[in-house]
C-alpha cells in the first residue's frame, strides 16, 4: 500500500466532531442491530476505534475475501498467493523505509498533549505550512505558524503548541521475555513487502516467469493519530493485495490492465454503483511516494464524504532493490535483473463499508440491503407459514436442512410473514422460501424475491436448481 503525504479533510473531521454524518448513523445502526459489526470490547466500554465483525458481518466480509480470492488467485495461471507472519525481522522495515520514513507530521498541544495532524484541518485550529518534508533524520519545515486554539482544550495554539513532530505508525511490541531495543519488533503495516521478501523463494517452488503476481490477504497496523468514521479507517485493518512482477518496458500496459480490472471488480463483484460513487484521482507528481511514478486512488462517495478505496501503484523496482543486494531474477540464457512492480491495494474493511453503503435502500418503511447474491451472509431464508403447525414446520425443517447443504440458509419461525420478509431483506437475503398449506397438497412453496418482492410458485423438487440458477444469474 502507498504511503503519500495525506491532506485529508476528513481526518481534521474524525478528531473534532468524532462522529458520523446522518447516512454514517444508520448504517452503524443497521451493522449493530443485525450483527454485522459491533463495537470492540463494548462491556468494557469499548477500545477505541475498534470493532468486531459478528456473525452476519464475518459471512459478508469471507464472501468478499473468498471472491477476490478465486477471481484473481485461484482463476488465473499468472498468480499465486502466500499468508505471511504478521510480524516480521525488524530489517525488514529498515530495508524497506517504513523505520525511517512511515511518519504523520504532528503538532502538540503542550497543555492537554493532544496531537494533531500538521496537514489536516481542524475547526478554529489553522495550521499554515508552506512545505515540509523529512530529509534523513531532519524534519524541514518552512514558515510554519499555528493560530487559534487547541481544539482539544481551548489554550491559545500559537504559544502553547510545539513544533512539528514526527510520529512513527508503526505499532510496536517485543518478542521474548526480555522488553529492551534488541527485542523490539513491529507489527507490519502493509502486506506488501511480505511479497517482496519472499520473492525468491515463491520464484523457485512455483516456477513462474514474468509478467506474473503474489497475492496475499491479510492484516496490517498503523497507529494512527486520527482514524475514525466506522470502519473507514482503523488502527488494525485487513488488505488484499498484489505485487505483479513485470519489465519495466511494460510498466504503461500493466497499469492499464489492473486499472481496468480493479474498475471490474467494484463493478460486477461487488456490484457497486461506479457510475455515481466512484470516482479516480491520479495523484498529483509532487504528492506521490517517493518510489511511484504513477498511482491511482480509487475514491468512494461514502456518506461521510468522497474518500479513498483502493489505490493502484506502479512502485518501480524500488522494492526489490531495497531487499536484494543482487537482481534476484534471471530467465535462460539471459542477464540477471531487477522486476519492476504494479501494485493494485483492496482494503477489505473498506470494501464491505462501500458494499454496505451502496446496498443500503430505504423504501417507504422497508430497509432492504440490496447485496450481490454473492454477497449475501444467507442465500435463501425458508418459514412456516404458522409456527404452531406441526406438518407445516416439519416440511419447511427438511426443505431447509436439504438447502443447506449446498447454500448458506436461514431459517425462521418467529412472528407473522409480514415481519420475517422485513428482517430477511434488512440483511441482504435475496430469497425467502414459504411453506403453506398448500405446499403440503401439491409439494410446492413460494418463493419471494428480495428486490422485486414478486412470488412465484416452485416444485420443491425443483427448489435447489431454481435457486442455483437464480442466484447464478444474480437476476432476483
Ligand atoms: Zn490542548
Amino acid at each position: 500500500m502507498k504511503e503519500k503525504k495525506s491532506n485529508n479533510k476528513q481526518d481534521a473531521r474524525d478528531a473534532s466532531q468524532s462522529f458520523l454524518g446522518v447516512g454514517m448513523e444508520k448504517i452503524v445502526s443497521l451493522c449493530k442491530r443485525r450483527g454485522f459489526i459491533f463495537p470492540g470490547s463494548e462491556i468494557y466500554g469499548g477500545l477505541s476505534n475498534s470493532y468486531d465483525y459478528g456473525p452476519l458481518g464475518v459471512e459478508l466480509k469471507n464472501n468478499i475475501k473468498q471472491l477476490w480470492w478465486k477471481r484473481f488467485v485461484q482463476s488465473r495461471d499468472d498468480m499465486v498467493g502466500i499468508d505471511a507472519a504478521l510480524i516480521m525481522n525488524p530489517k525488514v522495515w529498515e530495508a524497506s523505509g517504513h523505520l525511517k520514513n512511515f511518519n504523520d507530521p504532528l503538532i502538540e498541544c503542550e497543555k492537554c498533549h493532544a496531537r494533531f495532524r500538521a496537514d489536516a484541518e481542524y475547526p478554529g485550529l489553522i495550521i499554515k505550512i508552506d512545505k515540509w518534508e523529512y530529509v534523513e533524520d531532519r524534519t524541514n519545515i518552512s514558515d510554519m505558524k499555528i493560530t487559534g486554539k487547541c481544539p482539544n482544550c481551548g489554550v491559545e495554539a500559537g504559544r502553547n503548541f510545539s513544533s512539528l513532530k514526527r510520529f512513527n505508525m508503526m505499532l510496536e511490541t517485543y518478542l521474548g521475555p526480555v522488553k529492551d531495543e534488541k527485542n523490539k519488533v513491529y507489527f507490519r503495516p502493509e502486506t506488501a513487502q511480505a511479497m517482496f521478501v519472499d520473492f525468491k523463494n515463491v520464484l523457485e517452488t512455483s516456477r513462474q516467469r514474468i509478467p506474473f503476481g503474489i497475492a496475499q490477504i491479510g492484516k496490517a497496523f498503523r497507529n494512527e493519530i486520527t482514524p475514525g468514521n466506522f470502519i473507514f479507517r482503523m488502527r488494525e485493518f485487513e488488505q488484499m493485495e498484489i505485487e505483479y512482477f513485470i519489465r519495466e518496458e511494460e510498466w504503461e500496459k500493466w497499469f492499464e490492465y489492473w486499472r481496468e480490472e480493479m474498475f471490474d471488480w467494484m463493478k460486477n463483484d461487488l456490484g457497486l454503483n461506479v457510475k455515481d460513487n466512484v470516482f479516480e484521482l491520479d495523484v498529483p507528481k509532487d504528492e506521490l511516494a517517493h518510489y511511484s511514478k504513477r498511482t491511482i486512488d480509487f475514491e468512494y462517495e461514502y456518506p461521510f464524504g468522497r474518500d479513498e478505496l483502493y489505490g493502484l501503484a506502479y512502485r518501480t523496482d524500488f522494492d526489490l532493490k531495497n531487499h536484494f543486494k543482487e537482481p534476484p531474477y534471471k530467465e535462460e540464457g539471459g542477464e540477471a535483473f531487477y522486476p519492476h512492480v504494479i501494485e493494485p491495494t483492496w482494503g477489505v474493511d473498506r470494501s464491505v463499508l462501500a458494499v454496505l453503503c451502496d446496498a443500503y435502500t430505504e423504501e417507504g418503511d422497508r430497509i432492504v440491503l440490496k447485496l450481490k447474491p454473492k454477497l449475501a451472509p444467507y442465500k435463501a431464508a425458508v418459514f412456516p407459514l404458522l409456527a404452531n403447525k406441526p406438518e407445516l414446520v416439519n416440511l419447511a425443517k427438511k426443505i431447509y436442512d436439504d438447502l443447506r447443504k449446498n447454500l448458506m440458509v436461514s431459517f425462521d419461525d418467529r412472528g407473522n410473514i409480514g415481519k420475517r420478509y422485513y428482517s430477511q431483506d434488512e440483511i441482504g437475503t435475496p430469497f425467502c422460501i414459504t411453506v403453506d398449506f398448500d405446499s403440503l397438497e401439491k409439494n410446492d412453496v413460494t418463493v419471494r424475491a428480495r428486490d422485486t418482492m414478486k412470488q412465484e410458485r416452485i416444485p420443491i423438487s425443483k427448489l435447489q436448481e431454481y435457486l442455483n440458477r437464480k442466484l447464478a444469474g444474480a437476476m432476483l
